[in-house]
């Protein structure tokens, strides 16, 4: 039963929507059933972070309706439809009591926010925005207020302060590190940015955590570890993503960090594959559109009959901090080397050499931003 049932695919982010359109450039007829548990909207998440800059509502990011993917990719679509198991031996999707047969199962179905616990009542004023529906609820309950606080000062953290401070908000950021982005970009280059934010009027309380929140007239007061308080109307959490792997794990899949794939896409069990946030590709974890769009691509020709090794390339992150413009790619972790910085102000060269001057590795902000393609160039790429 399941050879003639379609390839299923989980999620209509930018995972699962670039995987069909992939598979539609090898086979115009080959069954597609997509799910997802939002309204199927595509657009692209990058442009979350900059909806304050450009002024943009939801409706204005998104780029088609669910009708309109449905027609565009000749699919079939289930929206609003929460996939609750997988059964691998009988090859079946479990929607609730339903069972839908698969011939191939692609999960593509995110990353969940993670939410820390906080003390107080006002939660309800803290918002994560890591799809449209997120920024579609933040822009309507942000109407006809003015302060805007975040909790993480990582790349989303500092990409939505740079935005809603261009959108005329006061931004107050609170984050645990001494610097932005730790653990992405070398310590000099996280200065850069959070000098360039703060010139730009952003407020930065590092080194401590929000312990309590508050109703306080209109909006919050946050109580932070190290005894200040903010005031704001609305809060962003932006304290980082987990790839989801509960499903995957209840149906008996290997998962480590995120669902573990080799680089056909294919999980440890047959027929079912995993790409874009919720995957663990031959023991990465990328969070980022390149790496999909990588994986998109040699899926497609493996669903469709040409197994495809993925081959991750040198694939750099731009942060959308325009007023530090700032390009990473970070060396692989097991790299030996070192951090080489020339600097001049915000603008900050990082370069992380081998022993033999190769470099490995680089994040690159402010002017030396133009830099990326000439550095990428010299960067070994992550596949060989
Ligand atoms: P998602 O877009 O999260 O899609 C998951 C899909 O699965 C959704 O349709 C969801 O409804 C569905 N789903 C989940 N669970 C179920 C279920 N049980 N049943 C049915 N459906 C389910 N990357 C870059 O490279 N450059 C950038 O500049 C950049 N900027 C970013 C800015 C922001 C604000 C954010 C949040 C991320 C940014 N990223 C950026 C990361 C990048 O956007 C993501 O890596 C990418 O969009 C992930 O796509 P995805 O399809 O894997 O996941």
């Amino acid at each position: 039963m399941s050879e003639n049932a379609p390839i299923v695919i989980i999620g209509t982010g930018l995972s699962g929507y670039s995987l069909a359109r992939e598979i539609r450039k090898q086979d115009k007829e080959v069954p597609v059933l997509m799910i997802t548990a939002d309204d199927g909207h595509s657009y692209s998440k990058p442009m979350l972070s900059t909806g304050f800059t450009k002024g943009k509502t939801a409706d204005e990011l998104a780029q088609s309706d669910a009708a309109g993917m449905t027609e565009q990719l000749n699919i079939e679509l289930r929206t609003h439809t929460t996939v609750t198991g997988i059964d691998p031996d009988n090859q079946c999707v479990l929607i609730g009591d339903e069972r839908l047969p698969y011939s191939k199962l692609v999960l593509a179905w995110g990353a969940d926010v993670i939410r820390i616990p906080l003390e107080g009542d006002g939660q309800e004023f803290v918002y994560s925005i890591n799809d449209l529906m997120d920024y579609r609820a933040f822009r309507g309950t942000l109407q006809g207020q003015s302060r805007v606080a975040i909790m993480g000062a990582g790349l989303i953290g500092c990409e939505f302060a740079n935005d809603l401070r261009n959108g005329g908000y006061e931004v107050d950021v609170i984050a645990p590190s001494d610097t932005a982005m730790p653990g992405l970009v070398p310590p000099v280059a996280g200065h850069a940015v959070v000098n360039a934010l703060k010139g730009e009027g952003v407020r930065f309380h590092l080194e401590t955590v929000v312990e309590h929140i508050a109703h306080q007239g209109d909006g919050v007061r946050l109580t932070l570890a190290n005894g200040e308080t903010v005031d704001a109307d609305r809060v962003i959490s932006a304290v980082g993503l987990r790839p989801r792997v509960e499903l995957a794990e209840a149906a008996g899949l290997a998962v480590g960090r995120g669902i573990q794939v080799n680089r056909q896409l294919q999980t440890s069990a047959d027929n079912i594959y995993a790409l874009g946030d919720c995957a663990e590709v031959d023991g990465h974890v990328l969070l980022y559109v390149l790496p999909l769009m990588a994986c998109s691509r040699a899926l497609a020709k493996t669903l469709t009959g040409t197994p495809t090794d993925v081959a991750y390339g040198v694939m750099p992150v731009m942060v959308k901090t325009p007023c530090c413009p700032t390009a990473v790619c970070p060396p692989a972790p097991e790299a030996e080397g070192e951090w080489e910085v020339e600097q001049d102000g915000n603008n900050v060269r990082a370069l992380f050499k081998d022993a033999e001057g190769n470099i490995l590795g680089f994040a690159v902000t402010g002017d030396y931003a133009l830099e990326k393609q000439a550095l990428a160039k010299q960067v070994p790429p992550i596949h060989s």
